[in-house]
């Protein structure tokens, strides 16, 4: 069995093959699949996104490869930043928010000035993924994971990446860009859809 992840980016890819490596499987990218394409997202929701996203990738690896469709297990994910205060924004559209190359030193300090009037209770954000997977046969399966916090008053911390140096997680009294990868990964909304994704695969692929 082989499972792709629709994604070029390595920092997911480092996470995923940590999160999904006890199973019974090789782990490929899109990119070691042969497969280089940009899927327009144009769902309105995470979870739309992102079975948008495996869909689409599962059916070019099927026509291109048609006699391993029958090991191939697609994954995509899809996720953002929510912030209550300005109506849920940047949500879906978190990597496009503010234009797509402008600098997240910038856009994070724009959302903190957007939220200049805001008090510590109406501060509240959660950043979402969802998986969507795509198993031989049709099957599909789902996962969203969430992490809530709150925007910070100020920029803080240098790991991470995106909104992480203004997502300000109270129980720790950090930004999640001033936790270390491995207790970020334990926390985030990412973290917790692959979890949840690993068991529902592990329980699918047992079947097969
Ligand atoms: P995508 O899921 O790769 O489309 O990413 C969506 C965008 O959401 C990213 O470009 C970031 O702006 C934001 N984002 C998603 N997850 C995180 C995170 O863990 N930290 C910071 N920003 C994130």
């Amino acid at each position: 069995m082989r499972i792709v992840f629709a994604t070029g980016n390595k920092d997911k890819m480092r996470e995923i093959r940590q999160i999904l490596g006890g199973l019974d499987a090789e782990i490929l990218s899109m990119k070691e699949a042969g497969v280089d394409v940009d899927v327009e997202e144009n769902g309105s929701t995470f979870s739309e996104n992102a079975r948008i996203k495996a869909d689409a990738i599962y059916n070019i690896l099927k026509e291109k490869e048609p006699e391993e469709a029958g090991n191939t297990v697609v994954l995509a994910d899809d996720s953002g930043l929510e912030v209550d205060y300005l109506g849920g924004e940047p949500g879906i559209y978190s990597a496009r928010y503010l234009g797509k190359d402008t600098p997240y030193s910038e856009k994070n300090q724009i959302i903190i000035d957007r939220l200049a009037n805001a008090k510590d209770e109406e501060r509240s954000a959660r950043f979402v993924c969802a998986i969507a997977a795509c198993l031989p046969g049709g099957k599909s399966l789902n996962t969203v994971g969430k992490m809530e916090g709150r925007i910070g008053y100020e920029i803080a911390g240098s790991n991470g990446f995106g909104y992480d140096p203004i997502f300000f997680l109270p129980e720790y009294g950090k930004t999640s860009a001033e936790l270390s990868g491995d207790e970020k990964n334990a926390i985030s909304h990412r973290g917790k859809a692959l979890r949840e994704m690993e068991k529902l695969l592990a329980e699918e692929l047992s079947k097969l």
